[in-house]
């Protein structure tokens, strides 16, 4: 891969407050405040929406070979409408104009793509960051050599088990060893520091330990994610959900871990339990981050895949950048307030009402409490929640769909992709 060893690793952006940067080697983020902002929480700096993301989700491709019960976007087989490769090239060069660090690409399977390592050449060219999440299923040894040796590039394998039984019965029959063999096989090229990407459930908190140790023995980081009831993952959130008790017990052991595993967003809500937990404070919907799905529709977050979250199209609503400044959906995430029950909580600094998304999901007005309120404030609303929303378009294989025609993709979401998607394995 061809790129510019001159360009500086630090990218700035200018913002009301100061600055942001991204230090494109280490990949950390860094808010630069003018001095007259220095004591205000970073949450009440990006309350108002920065100028452009800080990083941008972007689901590349329905597609999945796996059919996980949690999928964020219901994936599965993939959209006629998705962005071809001149539409997703002109995204990228519009990530770059407007100042996006990186961009996490996802799907689906987003290695499916014919077009993907094209892709990912272009986006690093363009020094938008890349950060991809997958399966597995396409990182075969000379990938791997090329992945680690390509700059600006992070890998994310997905994986919610431990042990295979409790992996295969979340993401399917044999996902288990493909997860382990693309981390093995990176590990072996020299890829450095790639990220193990666990969803914590009823299931996956006893074994927290063996996570952590399984991601140290391949030389990855942990990342840990929150069960939200979006996608498909609304259909197993009462069963696959983290009970009280545990709750208190990932937060216990965060405390104690938690300087040695990712985060993100996650468990912001549990700082009622006391302390805050290392990671984001607050909801960046509409604010930090969004999403761009297959199709082009922006949304606030991966989580928020729904009508009411839905901010425009960048191919019909003038871009992205105009999208991000101006649509209706994402000021009223930007103007948002919390409700009295967490007014007036001690904790509400660090947990400021949870998750929007969450709380949509499950029926919960946005003033609201979190669903999953450590302190109990949700119980009362969430048991006489009736209604709750369902994700736009479904798009899991065998089932019958408003959008999408029945099509061999029901069965198979490689229908129709070229032979060389899986090339004989080089070595
Ligand atoms: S009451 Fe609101 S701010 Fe307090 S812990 Fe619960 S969700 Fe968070
Ligand atoms: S809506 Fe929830 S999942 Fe989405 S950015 Fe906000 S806190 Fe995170």
């Amino acid at each position: 891969m061809s790129t510019d060893t001159a360009a500086p690793s630090l990218a700035l952006r200018r913002e009301d407050f100061g600055a942001v940067g991204y230090q494109h080697d280490t990949r950390r983020l860094v808010f630069l405040r003018r001095p007259d902002e220095a004591g205000r929480p970073l949450a009440e700096l990006v309350a108002g929406g920065l100028r452009a993301p800080v990083c941008l989700t972007w689901e590349l491709t329905y597609a999945c070979n796996l059919q996980c019960v949690h999928c964020l976007s219901s994936s599965g087989r993939p959209d006629p409408r998705e962005l071809d490769t001149d539409g997703c090239r002109a995204l990228i060069d519009e990530m770059a104009a407007m100042g996006v660090f990186y961009v996490n690409i996802g799907g689906g399977e987003p290695t499916l793509r014919p077009d993907f390592w094209e892709l990912l050449e272009y986006a690093v060219q363009r020094r938008v960051g890349v950060k991809f999440s997958t399966n597995g299923i396409r990182i075969t040894p000379q990938r791997a050599r090329w992945l680690a040796a390509a700059p600006d590039i992070d890998v994310q394998v997905s994986l919610d088990g431990a042990t295979a039984p409790v992996n295969d019965a979340i993401r399917g029959a044999g996902s288990y060893a493909t997860a382990l063999s693309a981390l093995t096989r990176l590990r072996a090229a020299g890829f450095v520091d790639p990220k193990l990407s666990v969803v914590c459930t009823r299931e996956t908190v006893a074994h927290l330990d063996e996570l952590l140790a399984l991601a140290d023995d391949h030389g990855a980081t942990l990342r840990l994610t929150r069960l939200r009831p979006s996608g498909r993952g609304a259909q197993v959130w009462d069963r696959l959900r983290l009970l009280p008790g545990q709750q208190r017990q990932v937060y216990d052991w965060l405390r104690i871990h938690g300087h040695r595993v990712l985060t993100g967003d996650s468990f912001f809500h549990l700082s009622g339990y006391g302390d805050p937990l290392p990671g984001l404070s607050g909801c960046g919907a509409g604010r930090v981050v969004c999403l761009v799905d297959p199709i082009g529709d922006v949304y606030a977050c991966p989580f928020a895949i729904h009508d009411r979250f839905r901010a425009g199209n960048v191919t019909t609503d003038g871009g992205l950048a105009q999208v991000w400044r101006s649509a209706p959906a994402f000021a009223a995430l930007r103007d948002a307030s919390a409700g009295p029950e967490c007014r007036g909580c001690a904790a509400y600094q660090d947990c400021r009402g949870g998750c929007p998304a969450a709380k949509f999901f499950t029926g919960l007005a946005p003033e609201a409490p979190d669903p999953e309120c450590v302190q109990g404030r949700a119980a009362q609303r969430l048991a006489a929640s009736q209604d709750r929303p369902t994700h736009g378009i479904d798009h899991s294989r065998r089932t019958s769909l408003a959008v999408l025609a029945d099509s061999p993709c029901d069965q198979s979401p490689l229908q129709g992709f070229l032979p060389e998607l899986f090339p004989p394995d080089p070595s």
